[in-house]
């Protein structure tokens, strides 16, 4: 994939200030974090791509590089994050919590990622994303989904804590980092043994074996809102996975398939139906019942003269919006197809070419193509 201009990736102005840059910066990698769109290879992209671009936009010398020669003028600076990364608890100051999420993401380094909640060795646990698989019309309407899941929950002989006492973390000898110096990230990682604090628990509770974590089954009953689209993704704050040692419980995301329906096809809050209709009904004008998507059947009068693949609108029939009023919905289209008669009995075609001369129509000359 071709590289997108660092202005662009952000959505600034070339001549935007150092202000709008790390703003602009701010609402992409919170929008897309990896740690509420877990496994969501999109979004990670995206935050990779604008950490890069804001990696230079945010450096005087590297951004006039960048204006004045292009990605010539930089090159080196995608995949080295370290700036970046320094500038982070700058960035997310103000917005308790995503520090940890950070750290975690680029492998920790500069900050601990320590919780305040928690033991020594405490950190965030990790997100958990479940699939659920409703109707076309419950998507509409809402519903309930039974949610059954595994997840880490706190040990309950040692009440998460993973045990007693501390002792400096022999894998990183106290340091709190352990080196990586190749691979997408060139830096100090947090040390996988103590998680960034140098310390270990000395007496590891015997259950959990010190994690402070055993497995749990647990069953949710899950409001899915009106409104709701295939790929909408609900978030249940603290019912992902328990912190090790103690630290606070990751997300659980709920992304929300629907199903196709068999005649009704969706786009936003409106809903699409085809209806075929005869050629003398289209002629003439009728009264046609046809389904709506909450059930049941409403009639429709067809006005005469009607064209194939016009459509006609039924005010308030569609989709609410994502969580509003049931009452409030989105319209129905539905798109008329006029069927032409394919066997015509003897008497039927005799009374056709009646009818074409009664419409004046001569059948022997092509007829004159439309104008475009
Ligand atoms: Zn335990
Ligand atoms: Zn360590």
């Amino acid at each position: 994939m071709a590289k997108r201009d660092y202005y662009e990736v952000l959505g600034v102005s070339k001549n935007a200030t150092e202000e709008e840059i790390k703003k602009a910066y701010r609402k992409i990698a919170m929008a897309n974090h990896p740690d509420t769109h877990p496994d969501d290879k999109d979004a990670e992209e995206r935050f990779k791509e604008a950490s890069e671009a804001y990696e230079v936009l945010s450096d005087k010398t590297k951004r006039q590089n960048y204006d004045q020669f292009g990605f010539a003028g930089v090159e080196g600076a995608a995949g080295n994050y370290s700036n970046v990364y320094r500038d982070f608890s700058d960035i997310f100051s103000g917005f308790g919590g995503f520090g940890d999420i950070f750290d975690s993401f680029f492998g920790g380094g500069a900050r601990s990622s320590r919780s305040s909640q928690g033991g020594v060795n405490a950190v965030r646990g990790a997100s958990l994303q479940y699939t659920v698989t409703i109707s076309f019309k419950d998507a509409i309407f809402g519903t309930k989904a039974d949610v059954s899941y595994s997840h880490d929950d706190a040990c309950d002989v040692c009440h998460g804590t993973g045990g007693t006492g501390t002792k400096t973390c022999p894998t990183c000898h106290g340091r709190g980092q352990v080196s990586r110096g190749n691979g997408f990230f060139q830096m100090a990682s947090t040390c996988p043994t103590c998680h960034g604090s140098g310390m270990v628990i000395e007496n590891p509770c015997s259950s959990c074996h010190g994690t402070g974590l055993k497995k749990k089954n647990e069953k949710l009953s899950v409001t899915i809102p009106c409104g709701s689209d295939d790929g909408t993704k609900l978030v249940l704050r603290g019912k992902g996975n328990a912190g090790p040692n103690g630290g606070p419980a990751g997300d659980l995301v709920i992304l929300v398939r629907v199903q196709d329906d068999k005649y009704f096809v969706r786009e936003g809050r409106n809903v699409f139906l085809q209806v075929p209709i005869s050629f003398t009904q289209a002629a003439l004008g009728c009264e046609i019942e046809v389904p709506v998507v909450e059930g049941g059947k409403v009639r429709v009068s067809i006005p005469s003269g009607i064209q194939s693949g016009k459509s006609l609108r039924l005010k308030n029939r569609g989709v609410p919006a994502f969580k509003g009023s049931p009452d409030d919905r989105g319209d129905m289209y539905l798109t008329v197809i006029v069927e032409t008669p394919k066997h015509l009995g003897l008497k039927a075609r005799g009374l056709m070419k009646d009818l074409a001369a009664a419409l004046g129509e001569d059948s022997s000359p092509s007829p004159i193509p439309f104008e475009r």
